[in-house]
């Protein structure tokens, strides 16, 4: 059994995947406690459902979409997502047999935890904690060191500090953002700034982006641009 907060068909909003229909398991429980968590009820202890059961529950919402296909991903991708979904003993099992049943599946995962038992199929993309989210002590480097080719790295950062940070995480770390995409998405810290922070805004992000000479790819959080004031299920 895995313990479930809620499963919803929204638009995939924080990959190059950005903007695709996807169909959203999100798991219960995380590790980590980020200062900037925009998902704090996942923590919450969830319905218990079987992967047979959140499989048929993935194959009716594929139903509705006709048997279309995106680049050649069938529609609806698959993200599985938490909090924080390696902390579940059955979820390498669940992203397997979502595999197996054909789907394009993406795992959200924080960087905390090994991924070895994740099908090689599966795109990770592995959060890469920043200073402002209180949580950069946990990052574990063996997630970044045996990623594949199609897997994405991102940093959510809202600070001048936290740009310095990525900027020489990145420097020290040429291979990195050679073989994986590297994301950077930017979050609106200015209502809750941590002490001795400085906001910076989305351009002034796209601006040391673009002054720096930084090879990633800059993104927006799409979900709290297209819904802001809804929290459960986009
Ligand atoms: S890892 Fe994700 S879900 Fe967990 S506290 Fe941090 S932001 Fe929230």
């Amino acid at each position: 059994m895995l313990r479930v907060i809620e499963t919803f068909t929204s638009l995939q909003g924080e990959s190059t995947y950005a903007g695709a229909p996807c169909f959203f398991i999100r798991l219960a429980g995380c590790n980590l406690r980020c200062s900037y968590c925009d998902t704090v009820y996942a923590q919450e202890t969830g319905q218990p459902l079987s992967i047979d059961q959140l499989l048929e529950i993935t194959e009716l919402e594929k139903l509705r979409w006709n048997g279309h296909s995106l680049n050649g991903d069938i529609l609806p991708i698959v993200e599985v997502t938490g909090g924080e979904p390696m902390i579940q003993e059955e979820t390498p099992l669940l992203l397997k047999r979502l595999c197996e049943a054909g789907y394009t599946v993406l795992l959200e995962t924080n960087g905390s935890i090994a991924l070895d038992k994740v099908d090689p199929r599966v795109h990770k993309i592995v959060d890469v904690k920043v200073p402002s989210s209180g949580e950069s002590g946990k990052n574990l480097s063996a997630c970044l060191e045996k990623l594949s080719p199609h897997d994405e790295i991102k940093f959510v950062l809202g600070s001048l500090e936290d740009y310095h940070w990525v900027k020489k995480f990145l420097e020290a770390r040429l291979a990195l953002s050679q073989k994986n995409t590297v994301l950077l998405s930017w979050y609106d810290m200015s209502n809750s700034v941590p002490k001795g922070e400085h906001p910076i805004s989305r351009t002034e992000l796209a601006e040391f982006i673009i002054r720096d000479a930084l090879p990633v790819r800059m993104q927006v959080q799409l979900h709290k641009i297209l819904w802001p004031d809804i929290e459960r299920g986009r």
